[in-house]
């Protein structure tokens, strides 16, 4: 049983917008035992919408339709669903009392427009989908042998009445069975040397197993089937992984997890980065407990000023090298007075580089109490992969630190 998502929105083929609302439907759907076969995305054309329509019922239990519900003359998709059903459509009463309550409740100050009428349309034999955040109705449909829900655009609306429509799907679609999942999360070897440990984990006989790389540094390991299949294949992706495995999906999650549980705190120091080590690690929720402060020190003078790096060691060595970012980070670490600190200094291009030191160089340190441990990064890409890998890799640094 599988699901097939249409996105319509002239923003989404212009590229002004990023569909995110597919990618959140696409991991609902699959964790509902639905998994999404595939995703169109069309622009506000009713044609389009409704070629769309029928090429995804042609295979699927379940279509999502999200956008176009709006009350503007270009909000096509009640018209193309009729069309597609091959249905008039008709005013309903229940959807106009739903868009009167909600402007009673949520804006008593204004009268629903005119245009307000149109969202209250409905294909002949559609169902309303109720909207707690908006005015859009959504619409649930027969067509074919699938079931066809259209969702508001707006992504926390469409969400919200997801949530609610995923509570019917068992009754919906007979023998929708919910996949266990399960995921172990690792970082600090690459895919391709992790791919040759996962022989005989990782095969297209079983593609059940999936391997993904995140962009914040990490690599998932994915399993799902029965209970049984998902605890016997995450346990040989374990063992595969054992020297690399991380606690939590991400390194920052990790280590703000690690540092909590030992009553430890961290700080940052950090030039090339731009605050991107502070910014993942204040993205963990109860950061609080292990992030005091950190210090973006791009200049050398803040260098020395916030963080005590010597003048004549910036001017031996320069801004970018393995005794700066060593004192960055010893610095930070007193300035703090944190148990870790992590540091990264580097040239993230595009100019700037040269023959000794060229763009993607950045050295990143970590140390506590005892040591400090410095890497060299020679990262390549552009200026915002370089900032993001570099972060990534401090991070790493200190998980390693302070897993001794
Ligand atoms: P609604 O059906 O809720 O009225 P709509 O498509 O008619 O949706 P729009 O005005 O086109 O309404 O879009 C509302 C907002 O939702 C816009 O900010 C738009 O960029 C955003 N949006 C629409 N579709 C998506 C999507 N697939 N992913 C992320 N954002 C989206
Ligand atoms: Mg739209």
């Amino acid at each position: 049983m599988h699901s097939r998502i249409v996105a319509v929105g002239d923003e989404l083929i212009l590229g002004r917008t990023v569909d995110t609302n597919s990618t959140w439907l696409a991991q609902r759907l699959a964790a509902c035992g639905c998994p999404c076969a595939g995703v169109q995305v069309v622009g506000d054309a009713e044609d389009a919408i409704v070629a769309a329509i029928h090429a995804a019922v042609a295979d699927a239990s379940l279509v999502i339709v999200t956008g176009g519900l709006g009350p503007t003359e270009d909000d096509r998709t009640r018209h193309a669903l009729a069309r597609a059903m091959d249905v008039d459509l008709v005013d309903d009463p229940r959807a106009w009392r739903q868009i009167l309550a909600w402007y009673r409740r949520v804006r008593p100050d204004l009268t629903p427009a005119a245009s307000n009428r149109r969202q209250a349309l409905l294909p002949r034999g559609a169902a309303i989908l109720a909207n707690d955040r908006g005015t859009a109705p959504g619409l649930l449909a027969r067509l074919g042998g699938a079931r066809v829900a259209c969702l508001p655009g707006v992504p926390h609306e469409m969400r919200a009445m997801f949530d609610r429509l995923a509570d019917r799907l068992p009754r919906l679609l007979p023998g929708l069975v919910p996949p266990t999942v399960g995921e172990v999360w690792f970082a600090g070897t690459g895919e391709s040397a992790a791919q040759d440990r996962l022989v005989g984990v990782l095969n297209e006989a079983d593609p059940m197993v999936g391997i993904t790389v995140s962009d914040n540094g990490h690599i998932t390991i994915r399993a799902v089937g029965t209970p049984a299949q998902v605890r016997t294949r995450l346990a040989r992706a374990r063992r595969a992984m054992r020297d690399w495995l991380l606690p939590a999906p991400g390194l920052a999650p990790s280590l703000v997890g690690l540092l909590t549980r030992r009553r430890q705190t961290i700080t940052a120091a950090e030039s090339c980065t731009g605050g991107r080590i502070a910014a993942a690690l204040t993205a963990v929720p109860g950061a609080s407990a292990v992030l005091r402060q950190a210090v973006v020190a791009y200049h050398g003078d803040a260098k020395q000023a916030l963080l005590g790096v010597p003048a004549d060691l910036l001017r031996v060595h320069g801004e970018v090298s393995e005794e700066t970012v060593r004192a960055m980070a010893e610095g930070a670490r007193r300035a703090a007075g944190a148990d870790l600190a992590v540091a990264a200094s580097g040239i993230a291009g595009p100019g700037g580089g040269s023959r000794a030191k060229p763009v993607g160089t950045v050295w990143i340190a970590a140390c506590d109490r005892r040591r400090t441990i410095a890497k060299l990064l020679t990262s390549g890409g552009d200026r915002e992969r370089i900032q993001r890998h570099a972060a990534n890799q401090a991070l790493l640094l200190a998980w390693q630190l302070a897993n001794g």
